[in-house]
């Protein structure tokens, strides 16, 4: 991690940037700046690290020799999140070389713990957020094509409160003859997890879980109406029939982006194994995640969940909160969105979806609600066959100057406001863009 580190704090060093790299109580965050003179300051937000690449036996190329083959590089990372962080770097690389300035001045934050649910990214911004403070945005780290090889933009990511329960019976697994008269942790397990959710109708049970989530507005919801799922291509991707409750069409897309999920990620006891072994198992874990949506806070939903257990009689089953993120949501018709969606469309075409928000999560909140920043996600290299987390992860080489492009081409929308008022006062020109 550290050698990564300071690999990425050369490079930017590299295009003259002012670099530190910040100290947090687990993997820095590398830091830096370009000071353009510019009226407007757009900050990167990227992560160095990555998913550990096993299994490697199912990698066609060595994950971190970035093999380039039939017009993809296949590495660990490339999409998610070093090739990404890298089209920022040569975005900007390329107005230095090609316009011998930066039209925007520029913030780069690349922090190494995204993976692992960005745990100490809130002791940077809290340090550091003075120096972001009045930045017209942040450029989010990731994105790409979908399955139809159309750009998204979009504007918010989903919260998630990650947690582990616990049930516990005998000190030590028993034969399962004493089934009879000792209790068996795994199907306590199984009745707590039963009172926390309504299967049928695909509800939460928790009290109170969704008393702040927010309805989508106006301008959201014919988002929504204008970029419709690609339902029939999911299905057949996944193999499955139907979606929960046969929904489809506006509901569906309603149903992903703006409401929570309460989801047993997996379930561990006793012997899981091939054949039999007859075992009464001394523990049963399981471990939940909610993804939240705006206005839902992570650490209240623990609270809730933790207070619902007790209610219902659940005080045994213990429960450890192993991640919470909150959800976080920038205007999609703010500044910084609608010169990203301009941006995207002068490089792929017309054909761009805006998104009101992505499904997954990531720490904007830390940006926009503590901060006031905008954020604006999908300026990547990814696409849907990426194998993102996966071996063989890769992106098309195409895709990635696609994407130094685009975020070059953003640069310079935002510094139109500064060109502008030269023109105005020397009557020079509005320099473009350079290519990627
Ligand atoms: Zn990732």
């Amino acid at each position: 991690m550290a050698e990564m580190a300071h690999l990425v704090a050369a490079r930017l060093r590299g295009l003259g940037a002012s670099v530190e790299l910040c100290p947090t109580s687990g993997h820095p965050v590398v830091y830096g700046e370009i000071d353009a003179g510019a009226p407007r300051t757009l900050v990167f937000y990227n992560h160095y690290d990555v998913q550990p690449p096993e299994p490697l036996d199912e990698w066609t190329a060595p994950p971190f020799g970035a093999e380039i083959r039939d017009g993809r590089i296949y590495a660990r990372g490339v999409a998610d999140n070093k090739g990404n962080l890298l089209t920022r770097l040569q975005a900007t690389e390329c107005w230095l070389r090609g316009a011998g300035s930066v039209p925007c001045n520029l913030r780069f934050v690349f922090e190494g713990e995204e993976e692992i649910g960005s745990p100490h990214l809130e002791e940077f911004t809290h340090r550091y957020g003075e120096r972001l403070k009045g930045a017209v945005g942040v450029v989010w780290e990731s994105g790409g094509k979908d399955a139809s090889g159309r750009p998204a933009i979009s504007c918010g990511v989903k919260g998630i409160c990650y947690v582990e329960l616990t049930a516990r019976a005998a000190n030590q697994d028993l034969h399962s003859s004493q089934a009879a008269i000792v209790p068996n942790p795994a199907w306590r397990l199984v009745e707590a997890l039963h009172a926390l959710k309504d299967v049928a109708a695909d509800r939460c049970l928790v009290g109170g879980f969704y008393d702040a989530v927010r309805a989508p507005t106006a301008t959201e919801l014919a988002l929504l109406r204008e970029n419709p799922l690609e339902e029939q291509r999911m299905k057949a991707n996944w193999g499955i029939d139907a979606f929960i409750n046969g929904l489809t069409g506006l509901e569906l897309s309603t149903k992903l982006l703006f409401q929570p999920t309460c989801t047993i990620c997996g379930i561990t006891s006793g012997y899981g194994g091939p054949g039999t072994k007859t075992v009464l198992p001394k523990v049963a874990r399981a471990k939940i995640d909610c993804r939240l949506v705006p206005d839902q806070r992570a650490t209240d939903i623990a609270a809730k969940i933790r207070a619902h257990l007790d209610a219902r009689g659940f005080r045994d089953v213990g429960m450890e909160v192993l991640s919470a993120e909150n959800p976080s949501q920038s205007p999609v018709d703010g500044a910084l969105a609608q010169a990203a969606l301009a941006a995207a469309r002068a490089t792929y075409g017309e054909d761009v979806r805006l998104q009101p928000r992505g499904a997954g999560t990531g720490p904007m909140f830390l940006f926009k609600e503590e901060l006031g920043l905008d954020c604006v996600s999908g300026m990547g290299c990814g696409h849907a066959g990426a194998h993102v987390h996966a071996p063989d992860e890769n992106v098309f080489v195409e895709d990635y100057f696609g994407t130094v492009a685009h975020v070059g081409r953003l640069l310079g929308g935002l510094g139109c406001a500064r060109a502008r008022r030269a023109r105005g006062r020397q009557g020079g020109d509005v320099r473009s863009a350079p290519a990627a």
